[in-house]
């Protein structure tokens, strides 16, 4: 297969984590005999430097044309004037809404070697496995909000949680087809005890469930007894999907269960066109430039990309499989391993994957 991936390093440990994926991706084309195109383009803080924007028009138009974009990370100290006319996390937000991403995948997977870095009890998160499906653009961000000022002299602030049939149905089929494809099992998060626009979610998921995918298991919970059940049976869920706050939450909540930010790989999904695939860590500045950062997040986010945007799975897989068996055989980044135990830098773990690969 030919398949375009524009790449966007970004920031800090940005460009140093997306060179470590480059090179599994290379080794997954040699191995499989693909032919992936690499085309770098600026975003976030170098983008501003060289050009004043944070998402120059010719890195959206180099994304829009291809079949998938690989992101590092953007920000950094140098950048974070609140003063400033624009800040590196405006290209993110931008490239999202640009190339029309509104579900954000996070898989939560825990890594048997690595379960004594979680703050939860080995018994209750070795196996979690959940993929979830946060809706990215829409809902409380998005919606009406104001201040006003009140004539007693307060101040009166609102934001509002706004739907469509489709936003939801768009999603909650995404979400379901990726449950197909895994233990088909979903669980749809929502708040419709209370909330007007959570009852259109349960409604519109209820039907969708109903009339197109009778085959799997279905299950609601609300959002407040889910952030308990997340610490106390992670084991339980399978593919997770809602509304974007409540998402957003749960998210930052589940990311905890691993143990270790330096593990997790997100994807961004529109109808059609490109996804965009980055780890979860930000641009690490306190570490960039010194040769340690993890790249296991991005070399994770690569494999979603060649799951997600091109439908190779065996490849995907040969990636998650070369990973655990690199953890597996003791390697360690500074950010996994226990104090004063030997770690290796960005480079020699990258050379343990791709060893681990040429034997998958
Ligand atoms: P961060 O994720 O960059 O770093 C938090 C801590 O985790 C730091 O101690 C860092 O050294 C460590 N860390 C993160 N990734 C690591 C890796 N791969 N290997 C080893 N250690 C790792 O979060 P922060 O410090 O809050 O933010 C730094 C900058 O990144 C800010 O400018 C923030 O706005 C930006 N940010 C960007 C994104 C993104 O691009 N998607 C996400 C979050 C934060």
């Amino acid at each position: 297969m030919k398949a375009n991936i524009v790449l966007l390093p970004g920031d800090g440990i940005g460009p140093e984590v997306t060179a470590q994926a480059v090179r599994v991706l290379e080794s997954i084309a040699r191995k499989f005999g693909h032919d992936f195109v690499f085309l770098s383009k600026k975003i976030g803080g170098i983008a501003i430097d060289e050009t004043g924007d944070a998402l120059p028009q010719d890195t959206t138009d180099a994304c829009k044309k291809s079949d998938a974009i690989l992101l590092g990370a953007v920000g950094g100290p140098k950048w974070d004037d609140p003063n400033a006319k624009t800040r590196p996390e405006a290209g993110l937000l931008k490239i999202r809404k640009e190339l029309g991403l509104f579900a954000n995948l996070r898989p939560i997977v825990t890594f048997t070697e690595l379960v004594d870095a979680s703050p939860l009890k080995r018994e209750i998160i070795e196996g979690t496995d959940i993929l979830f499906f946060r809706e990215l653009t829409g809902g409380l961000y998005f919606g009406p909000s104001g201040t006003e000022d009140l004539p007693d002299g307060q101040q009166r602030a609102y934001s509002t949680a706004v739907y469509t049939t489709s936003e939801v149905e768009r999603i909650v089929r995404m979400a379901a087809e990726a449950a197909r494809k895994r233990r088909r099992k979903l669980t749809m998060v929502d708040k419709a005890n209370v909330l007007e626009a959570s009852r259109l979610w349960r409604r519109t998921s209820a039907r969708i469930m109903k009339e197109e995918f009778p085959d799997l298991e279905y299950e609601v919970v609300l959002v407040d007894s889910m952030a308990m059940h997340l610490l106390s049976r992670p084991k339980s869920f399978d593919v997770v999907v809602t509304s974007n706050m409540f998402g957003d939450i749960l998210t930052d909540e589940a990311s905890m269960l691993p143990g270790s930010l330096g593990m997790l790989p997100s994807a961004s999904l529109g109808s059609n066109g490109p996804g965009l695939y980055e780890p979860i860590h930000g641009s690490a500045p306190d570490i960039a430039g010194t040769g340690i950062a993890n790249p296991l997040a991005t070399i994770l986010a690569a494999a979603m990309l060649l799951r997600h945007s091109l439908s190779l799975e065996t490849e995907a897989a040969a990636i998650e499989t070369a990973v655990k068996k690199v953890l597996a055989q003791g390697c360690r980044t500074a950010d996994l391993a226990p104090k004063g135990t030997p770690t290796l830098g960005t480079i020699a773990i990258t050379d343990k994957v791709l060893e681990s690969l040429d034997k998958v």
